[in-house]
């Protein structure tokens, strides 16, 4: 089928030997992701919750190694690919599989033993809830609808949520998935990315990907475009002076919002969703500005920072 082809597609077409989208490998995304929440940790401002997400990035790795989703029906893939749709729009019911999930990670967490009393309760509420109950509880977190009282429960049901999406994910064929429009939503499950990430190295290297916070899917998106609204109008850097130089936030005068771009030429270990936790502060100083954040990370809930007081340092992009 012959299409017009994109803005941000004619730009590459030049380069179009890298990947368009790259696809989760579970096991090696959670046991980085979790090395990467500790390393972090140390000496941070928030870092019992740090270490506690990491344990539950462990119990994750641990869960993706037998999770058991089932197929993404040939006639899904067919009709998203006709209509220029996400695969497995989110706010659709869960494959099954995520409730064994669940469950599996609340024990693992219960059966933490210098688990703060504050998550051990949360955990033990969410655990003596009912199957239909959590159903209800995911819908609402994947469709943005959670009132405040049920946030404390985000970042279990979504860790549970990311390991189905992911296996589902890691095993699409990248020649099968949509473009999809707009092209900022994930086009496996039709999320906001947390972040976006410059990679290194192989044929990803040197390119800008928008990183999916349920499936982990990362598409790529040309740098000068805002990776909320796709303008390629003042676009803009913003980082702490003096602060990690690899986390900076991406500012948009088109749309007025940020979302944190991480670096890998600055820091090859860098981990998109770790790092996005652990620059709370980067995310307390823009408050202070005209921008919004974009969108959230499912995995921060109950953290809180303290403003550090350091300055913000403009950067023309
Ligand atoms: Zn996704
Ligand atoms: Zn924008």
């Amino acid at each position: 089928m012959q299409r017009i082809l994109q803005p941000g597609e004619i730009e590459s077409l030049d380069r179009i030997e890298f990947p368009r989208l790259r696809l989760p490998q579970p096991a090696v995304l959670f046991t980085e992701r979790a090395a990467r929440l500790r390393q972090k940790a140390d000496g941070h401002p928030i870092a019992d919750y740090l270490r506690f997400l990491a344990h539950l990035v462990d119990l994750q790795a641990q869960a993706a190694a037998t999770v058991a989703t089932q197929p993404v029906p040939e006639a899904v893939i067919a009709q998203s690919l006709d209509h220029g749709m996400p695969v497995l729009p989110a706010p659709l019911r869960p494959d099954p599989a995520w409730l064994g999930m669940l469950r599996q990670l609340l024990a693992g967490v219960l059966a933490l033993q210098d688990l703060p009393q504050a998550l051990r309760q949360n955990a033990q509420a969410l655990a003596a809830r009912g199957d239909a109950e959590l159903e209800a509880l995911a819908q609402a977190f994947l469709g943005d609808q959670a009132t405040p009282a049920e946030l404390a429960a985000q970042p279990l049901v979504m860790a549970a949520l990311q390991v189905v999406y992911a296996d589902i994910a890691s095993r699409l064929d990248t020649q099968r998935i949509a473009y999809v429009d707009p092209a900022s939503i994930c086009p496996v499950c039709g999320s906001a990315p947390v972040v976006s990430v410059l990679r290194i190295g192989g044929e990803a290297g040197g390119h800008r990907y928008l990183h999916c916070g349920l499936c982990a899917t990362e598409w790529h998106m040309v740098r000068v475009k805002c990776s909320h609204c796709e303008s390629t109008k003042g676009v803009r850097y913003q980082g702490i002076e003096g602060g990690d130089p690899a986390v900076l936030a991406e500012t948009c005068d088109s749309c007025h919002t940020y979302r944190k771009q991480v670096n890998q030429e600055k820091d090859p270990l860098v981990e998109p969703l770790a790092d996005d936790l652990a620059s709370l502060t980067l995310d307390l100083l823009m408050a202070d500005t005209a921008y919004a954040r974009a969108s959230g990370n499912p995995l921060l809930a109950l953290a809180s920072g303290e403003p550090s007081g350091e300055d913000l340092d403009t950067q023309d992009a």
